[in-house]
């Protein structure tokens, strides 16, 4: 029997490659599309909170702004403020980590009105001073045209100022208090330190006198509203904590002199992303530029890493499960298939052997023989044949029974088939007929095969039965000579050998 075919070929190994390729593909185009889509989401997120965060500190910015102008306009409204009215008017609108305060333009001759005045008003042990720009200790006022006091405070912030001081004696102020005089504006100054150790910024508005009492080379400059806020009051101050946690915002001067210097950094600071935002902010008459970048708590909340592993654990889930299914319709299949030429070759061998003896029936036989003349003819070889049939074959069967006969047909064509080629074709013709075609065989080699086999068969006895012999007749195609012509010569001399006494081997007439 055949064996079978290999079950797996290289196409069907290709097809299950291919079928994981193309699972392997999707599943990354998924994954591709999913991310760029994510990446754009959490882009958008960003954006929003940097959105809220500014214009919240905006707004913020905007009041600080709205209550100085306020505290001003009370200032410019009023002929002569007490420090009553101004505590009154002004502790409502200070928050945490603000300073309001009045500082009041006095000429030096006034100097001593102004101090009966304040003493007057209840301020018993209240006098003017200034602070040594070089040693820093408190000293009496020097003499100069004018003098910058600071009268009036509203403290929630630990700065350390005190009523009295004359706010000018410190040179750095100079130039701010200069800005707002000639501008008419409220300036802001450069981040300066707080007492606390925090970045803080200093805001100062002119109130000029309103009135045409104004005397005539004066720009009736009445004093300034000043106030201070610290930094991190301004950015933090109302903003839940945890949208504090998710940005890490720095602001930073555009100013000529302090470019880029970072005044205030949240406490809540970047992790590695390319996300980030920028904005301008305007702020009295100083620009600030601010800086929005996500922190860890920003990206871990807008995470898609595991929507991602999701993806790509259902699609290698897939791309394996279908690519399983494949493997197994082909295996399936080429198992059928290999299966049906199995059984097909099975049907062909029984349609063409005997089933008894297993050489080639008698259909077969003759198949043979026309295909075997077809070819001797064509290429002009010699083709022969023996027919021989089993002596008193019948007595067999009736002195030992059918099953008998059958075994010693069977051993019959087990000897034959050992002493013949494998080219020599043996087949049964009939009950206990046989002939065995001998390709490229001459009549003489032919008729000595015959005799060979006839010593083989009735010298070796069959078993419990003894002796068996067979009559021969052999016979060689002539050219040009039918199938049936041929058989009935071979045929003949088989007849020949019985008639002359069986057991023996006689050639047929050519
Ligand atoms: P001869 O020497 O003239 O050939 O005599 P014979 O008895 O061999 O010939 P005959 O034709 O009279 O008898 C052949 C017998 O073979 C008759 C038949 O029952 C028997 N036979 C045919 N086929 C089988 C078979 O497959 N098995 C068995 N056991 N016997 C068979
Ligand atoms: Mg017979
Ligand atoms: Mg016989």
């Amino acid at each position: 029997m055949s064996s079978r075919p290999s079950v797996l070929k290289a196409s069907d190994v290709t097809l299950c490659a291919l079928v994981c390729l193309a699972g392997v593909a999707v599943t990354a185009l998924v994954l591709i599309l999913f991310i760029g889509s994510e990446q754009r989401t959490v882009g958008v997120a960003f954006r929003l909170e940097v959105d809220e965060r500014f214009s919240r500190l905006q707004r913020r910015f905007t009041a600080q702004d709205l209550k100085l102008n306020t505290v001003k306009r009370f200032f410019s409204n009023s002929d002569n403020v007490t420090e009553k009215e101004f505590l009154g008017f002004v502790t409502p609108l200070v928050e945490e980590g603000e300073t309001y305060g009045w500082v009041a333009r006095i000429l030096d001759k006034d100097l001593e009105t102004f101090h009966a005045k304040a003493l007057l008003n209840g301020a018993g042990d209240f006098s003017y001073y200034e602070i040594n720009p070089v040693t820093g200790v408190k000293v009496p006022l020097a003499s100069r045209p004018e003098h910058w006091v600071l009268l009036y405070l509203v403290k929630r912030d630990d700065v350390k100022i005190t009523p009295g001081m004359d706010v000018l004696a410190r040179p750095s102020r100079l130039a701010l208090l200069k800005r707002a005089r000639e501008t008419h504006q409220m300036v802001v100054s450069e981040p300066l330190k707080m007492t606390n150790g925090q970045s803080g910024v200093f805001f100062v508005a002119p109130v000029f006198q309103e009135t045409s009492e104004v005397p005539l080379n004066d720009d009736g400059l009445q004093g300034y509203v000043v106030s201070t806020v610290r930094l991190a009051f301004l950015m933090e101050q109302g903003i839940p904590i945890p949208s504090l946690q998710r940005l890490d915002v720095t602001l930073s001067t555009v100013d000529a002199q302090h470019q880029g210097e970072i005044i205030y950094q949240s406490s809540a600071r970047a992790a590695p992303s390319a996300l980030y935002e920028q904005r301008l902010l305007k702020f009295a008459d100083q620009n600030y530029l601010m800086q929005f970048r996500p922190t860890s708590t920003f990206l871990l909340a807008n995470n898609y890493a595991l929507s991602s592993s999701l993806i790509i654990v259902f699609g290698a889930g897939l791309t394996l499960l279908l690519t399983l299914m494949v493997y197994l319709l082909i295996t399936q299949r080429a198992r059928a298939l290999a299966l049906v030429a199995e059984r097909t070759q099975d049907l062909r061998l029984l349609n063409i052997t005997d089933h008894l003896t297993g050489v080639y029936n008698r259909r077969y036989f003759e198949e043979l023989m026309e295909h075997l003349l077809i070819e001797a003819n064509a290429q002009n070889r010699p083709l022969s044949l023996i027919m021989f049939d089993v002596d008193h074959f019948k007595y067999i069967n009736d002195c030992w029974g059918h099953q008998c006969g059958d075994t010693v047909l069977k051993s019959l064509c087990t000897r034959i088939r050992s002493a013949t080629r494998k080219t020599d074709l043996l087949c049964r013709t009939g009950g206990e007929e046989f002939a065995l075609i001998c390709p490229d065989s001459e009549l003489e080699d032919t008729r000595l095969l015959a005799e060979k086999l006839r010593v083989l068969i009735s010298t070796l006895p069959f078993d419990e039965l003894g002796q068996v012999t067979c009559s021969f007749g052999v016979a060689t195609w002539t050219p040009s000579e039918s199938f049936d012509a041929f058989i009935r010569r071979a045929d003949a001399a088989m007849y020949s050998a019985k008639s002359s006494g069986r057991d023996q081997v006689q050639l047929a007439n050519s």
